[in-house]
């Protein structure tokens, strides 16, 4: 027998394709899309096909993606982390946050990361493997279920370098733009990135209103290398010049992401080296109050100390703010909960 074909992650042209060479009309593919992206996760649900239909595209096919393994809800904010499962027995996670604006969900790229950021959870245990483009999208369609609310906003921040991932990146953000799919806005996707210089440059062309967040860190370059081994690679000489052409390419922002280590990146030198470098790039920092990820022996700098840097930068004229923490209570952040997965049961 032949193995079924998983239709998670196909695009509206490669349904329309699926659906010609299984001898129905090409609109049958656009009615797949639409499903599919809605959420739908058998043909018996797709109620506006025959039932030799269904029946004929259940022999052939399935709709695979990601299962919720866990839950953990946190009461005061509505945040809602979730652990994913996936099809080869490997997890993810994702956060569904709730915002003035909106709803967002934070999308894990990889299950696991071969970054190996000093600080971060997700680098720990190193690169497991790249998701596809439908196990991407499908934590969103789970999410939404589960909290029984839409998304609008989509950050793809969770674990994995998004870069290291390109191909199924690109096919991810165009299914969630589709307007057969779930419409969303590139101005309302974000992608982060460690730093992987080509990737800034290819997410420039191929989506110049997708918003772009760099992990920076520190400004000094033999520091970043410490922390970020990426640095190694993409120096932050090279880094920089790259974010300042990103910008002006593209007319929009840049984030530039800051975690507060505690003794690390956080001190009086640190804050001026910022005012110095960052001056003259239309961008935004966003101190981040560290996630204490006990493995790695790091204590962030507090958020006192972070409202006194953003302080600082803004009286420079350089826009800061310091992230809301949200999900605080239930490990809200940067691959915590994956790596407890063990001890969860
Ligand atoms: N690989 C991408 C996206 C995933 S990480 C990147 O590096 O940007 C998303 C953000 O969380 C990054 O800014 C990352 O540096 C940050 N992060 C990782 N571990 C953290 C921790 N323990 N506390 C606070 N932020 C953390």
């Amino acid at each position: 027998m032949k193995e079924k074909k998983n239709l998670q992650g196909l695009t509206a042209e490669e349904l329309k394709k699926f659906a010609a060479d299984a001898g129905e009309a090409p609109f049958r593919g656009r009615q797949l899309f639409k499903w599919i992206n809605k959420g739908e996760k058998s043909f018996e649900g797709m109620t506006d096909f025959s039932k030799e239909l269904r029946r004929k595209l259940e022999d052939m096919a399935y709709i695979g993606g990601v299962k919720i393994l866990r839950i953990q809800r946190d009461p005061h904010d509505g945040t809602m982390k979730f652990l994913f499962g996936l099809e080869d027995g490997n997890s993810v996670e994702g956060v569904f946050m709730k915002y003035r604006y909106g709803n967002s969900f934070c999308v894990s790229s990889q299950a696991g990361c071969r970054m190996g950021c000093t600080f971060c959870a997700s680098a720990l245990k190193g690169l497991a493997r790249n998701l596809t483009a439908g196990e991407m999208a499908d934590q969103i369609y789970e999410g939404e279920k589960a909290a029984g609310e839409k998304v609008n906003h989509i950050v793809v921040m969770g674990t994995g370098e998004p870069f290291d991932n390109y191909d199924n990146l690109k096919k991810f953000l165009e299914i969630l733009h589709h307007p057969d799919g779930k419409n969303i806005s590139y101005r309302n996707m974000t992608v982060s990135t460690s730093g992987i210089i080509p990737g800034i440059r290819k997410l420039a062309e191929d989506f110049p209103q997708v918003n772009l967040a760099v992990s920076l860190h520190s400004l000094i370059d033999r520091k970043r290398s410490e922390i970020m081994p990426v640095n190694r690679a993409y120096p932050l000489e090279e880094l920089l010049e790259a974010a300042r052409e990103y910008t002006q390419g593209t007319g929009r922002r840049i984030t530039f992401e800051y975690a507060l280590i505690k003794g690390q990146n956080d001190s009086v030198k640190d804050v001026e080296l910022m005012k110095e470098r960052l001056a003259g790039i239309n961008c935004h920092v966003n101190l981040i109050p560290l996630n204490r990820v006990e493995e790695t022996g790091l204590w962030g700098s507090g958020r006192k100390r972070a409202e006194e840097m953003a302080k600082e930068l803004e009286a420079a004229g350089i826009a800061a703010t310091v992230r809301r923490e949200l999900g605080r209570n239930i490990d809200g952040a940067c691959g915590q909960l994956r790596l407890k997965k063990e001890t969860l049961k």
